[in-house]
């Protein structure tokens, strides 16, 4: 009978998940002794790292023919549990119905979310660049600035958050500002960060050169400060002041997706499950969880993955090849990724690059900006949909040449 490897979601991990395991399927000559399931609500890879570039709806690509070519199968639906006992998961179908699928592995890939904080009026007046049609609502929102009168709650954008994402977010946005209401028009972006430094998480490598970009671009830092409420107007600080503002973006905190919750495993500080080095769940030897959802040693130095595609598609690619190997009784890949780099939009200023754990810039401004542009128009995109290159693309332990 044939056993079934059932992945949740079609992010960078799930979808690398089920190319490498329809690859060492392939291999095996073993197409059907297993089948390869993938649950996600629709058969599109969501672009998240281009959601504060413009158009955000344009940024997706579609994996229903990738599927068909390697013969993975696509189910639409939302996962609302998992029964580690049972091995079965409980989905939502579109059809408001409910469906009971049994795994012999379960590769959980569902990702994760930015998570709103308790702040008065955050989740009714901030906007957001982590999804699709959050991010689309924002940008829909700052065309209609056009249509109001000039004060300075129009023609100001207030950043919450001066991490990766909402510096990247806040670089773009004068020049979207300036091209919906005018050159002349009074701009301010604003970025308010509760830490003493731009880039907390960045470290001190790349921060001379952040602080530059964000001078020359004319952006304003407000840091050490927390926000303490939200309204239709602006925001209030912890320190009491005031900053008028029709337009506040809300890019804190990242948390992995609360189905992390239903294993009873040790999880991460951001929730993500702990995985040993073939990606599985301690106490459970039929479930991996990979991407944003898991929490894994990059190497033999203690550095551990980010949520970022740098490591989610490659963990994908280990996660999916070691569910396979199990059922086809081959031994499965440690998954290892020594190099990392770092590489930051910088909006028309540029960019920065840097190489290292320790983030050492190696290129910056406009020097770095091709290097930025390709990895966010080719290197996170699916591969084509023909067999060959689909499976060779779920090699473990590819890597782009960055
Ligand atoms: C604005 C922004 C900028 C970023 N910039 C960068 C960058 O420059 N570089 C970088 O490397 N990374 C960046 N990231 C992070 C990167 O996008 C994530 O690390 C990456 O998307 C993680 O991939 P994943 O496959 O684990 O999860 P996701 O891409 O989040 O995919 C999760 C999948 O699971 C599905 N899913 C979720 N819940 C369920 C459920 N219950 N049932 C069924 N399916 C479900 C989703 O629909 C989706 O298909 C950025 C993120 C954002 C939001």
């Amino acid at each position: 009978m044939s056993k079934t490897i059932v992945i949740i979601g079609a992010g960078f991990a799930g979808t690398m998940s089920a190319l490498s395991a329809a690859k060492l399927r392939a291999e095996c000559g073993s197409d059907d002794e297993i089948d390869i399931l993938l649950v996600a609500p629709e058969p599109v890879l969501s672009i998240r790292p281009r959601l504060y570039e413009a158009d955000p709806l344009q940024m997706s690509a579609p994996l229903k023919a990738l599927f068909d070519v390697t013969n993975v199968r696509f189910v639409s639906g939302f996962v609302r549990r998992i029964d580690t006992k049972r091995s079965t998961i409980t989905v939502d179908l579109p059809s408001g119905e409910q469906d009971t699928l049994l795994y012999d592995r379960l590769v959980l890939a569902a990702g994760s979310r930015v998570v709103s904080p308790p702040i008065s009026g955050l989740d009714e007046h901030a906007f957001s660049v982590d999804q699709r049609d959050e991010a689309d609502e924002l940008w829909q929102h700052v065309h209609s600035l056009a249509d109001r009168p000039r004060s300075a709650e129009r023609d100001t954008v207030v950043v919450a958050g001066g991490g990766f994402t909402g510096i990247e977010t806040a670089a773009e946005m004068p020049a979207r500002l300036r091209s919906v209401l005018g050159e002349k028009a009074d701009i301010r972006v604003i970025i308010v960060e509760r830490a003493s430094d731009i880039g907390p998480d960045l470290g001190p490598g790349p921060r001379p050169v952040i602080e530059e970009a964000l001078r020359s671009l004319g952006i304003e830092l407000i840091l050490g400060r927390s926000i303490v409420s939200v309204d239709a107007g602006g925001v209030t600080l912890d320190d009491g002041a005031r900053i008028a503002s029709s337009t506040v973006v809300w890019t804190g905190g990242l948390r992995a997706s609360p189905l992390t919750e239903q294993i009873d495993a040790p999880r991460d500080a951001l929730g993500r499950l702990v995985v040993d080095a073939d990606l599985r769940v301690p106490g459970h030897p039929a479930i991996f969880a990979t991407g944003d959802a898991a929490c894994a040693m990059t190497d033999g130095l203690g550095h551990q993955t980010l949520m970022c595609c740098q490591h989610a598609m490659p963990l994908g690619r280990f996660s999916g090849h070691n569910a396979a190997a199990d059922l086809l009784h081959r031994p499965a890949l440690p998954y290892s990724q020594e190099r990392y780099v770092t590489c930051l939009d910088l909006g028309p200023w540029g960019a920065v690059f840097c190489e290292g754990w320790d983030r050492k810039v190696t290129l910056s401004g406009s020097a770095a900006k091709p290097v930025k542009q390709q990895i966010n128009s080719t290197f996170i995109y699916p591969p084509k949909a023909d067999r060959e290159t689909a499976l060779a693309a779920g090699r473990p332990g590819i890597t782009a040449d960055v």
